[in-house]
């Protein structure tokens, strides 16, 4: 069974005289596929994003993750967005610990595992570029700089699944495509799967296996392309 599996959704923002924002969402993703969801600005990339981590709840049709139905906020499930959303009274490496402290319910058991934890986040920050950068506010740092860190945020407790909504689209094209690189090691070192919302062609292309397009009002998914490209697997 599909990792991701979506079938006759429709989301609708407010009551129902509101937005319809999804109708007829049809959706499957592989465990340990790279899938990319691409459509114009307003077609409801984000709003399947939210629906996908269990922020809103579907309006009908159903949503299923991990064989089970999406009924609130998935821990399994890691998240970055085009607003790298690092807490600025915490510093790179914090902020990359802080899902840990989330999602381990124990506060004991997050004192104990203090060390373990924090050379977990030192060693994914190293993949990333992010050495000598552990103790500094995010903000002081470079937009793609943030979305490095974001990423390793979004990574730490190892979900099965990571969401990008938009992760790249406010960085420069060189940074962006440095950050292409990152992104694919740390999926081909992790292999997690993952579902990147994009608006660029070029982005979902060199990324992903997948290519699902949505087109708007409503929003559904219209077409979904493999790419067969070679590209390295280890
Ligand atoms: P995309 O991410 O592809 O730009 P969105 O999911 O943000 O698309 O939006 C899909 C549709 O839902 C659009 O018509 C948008 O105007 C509408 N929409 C988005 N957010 C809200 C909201 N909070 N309330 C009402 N309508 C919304
Ligand atoms: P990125 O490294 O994400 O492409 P930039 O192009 O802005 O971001 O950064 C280029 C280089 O400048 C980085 O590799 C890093 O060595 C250095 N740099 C960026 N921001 C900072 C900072 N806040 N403090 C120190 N060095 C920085």
């Amino acid at each position: 069974t599909p990792l991701v599996d979506i079938a006759g959704v429709t989301f609708r923002y407010g009551e129902t005289d509101g937005t319809l924002a999804l109708s007829g969402l049809d959706l499957k993703v592989r465990k340990g596929e790279f899938a990319a969801v691409v459509g114009p600005s307003g077609c409801g990339k984000s709003s399947l994003m939210k629906l996908v981590t269990g922020l809103m709840p579907v309006t009908s049709g159903t949503l299923a993750v991990a064989g089970a139905p999406v009924r609130g906020p998935l821990k399994i499930v890691g998240m970055a967005f085009q607003n790298p959303t690092l807490l600025p009274w915490r510093d790179v490496l914090s902020n990359t610990m802080l899902p840990l402290e989330i999602v381990r319910p124990h506060r004991g058991q997050l004192r104990r595992k203090r060390a373990e934890y924090e050379a977990q986040a030192r060693a994914l920050l190293a993949t990333v570029g992010l050495r000598g950068f552990e103790k500094r506010n995010p903000w002081m740092l470079s937009g793609g700089m943030q979305q490095r860190a974001s990423l390793c945020r979004a990574l730490i407790h190892q979900p099965e699944l990571l969401m990008l909504d938009e992760p790249f689209a406010a960085l420069d094209a060189f940074t962006r495509e440095e950050l292409w690189g990152v992104l694919q090691n740390l999926w081909m070192e992790r292999r997690f799967t993952c579902i990147l919302v994009t608006h660029d062609l070029r982005e979902a292309a060199y990324l992903a296996d997948v290519v699902h397009v949505m087109s708007a009002r409503p929003g559904r998914i219209v077409a979904t392309h493999t790419i067969d490209l070679p590209r390295p697997r280890t």
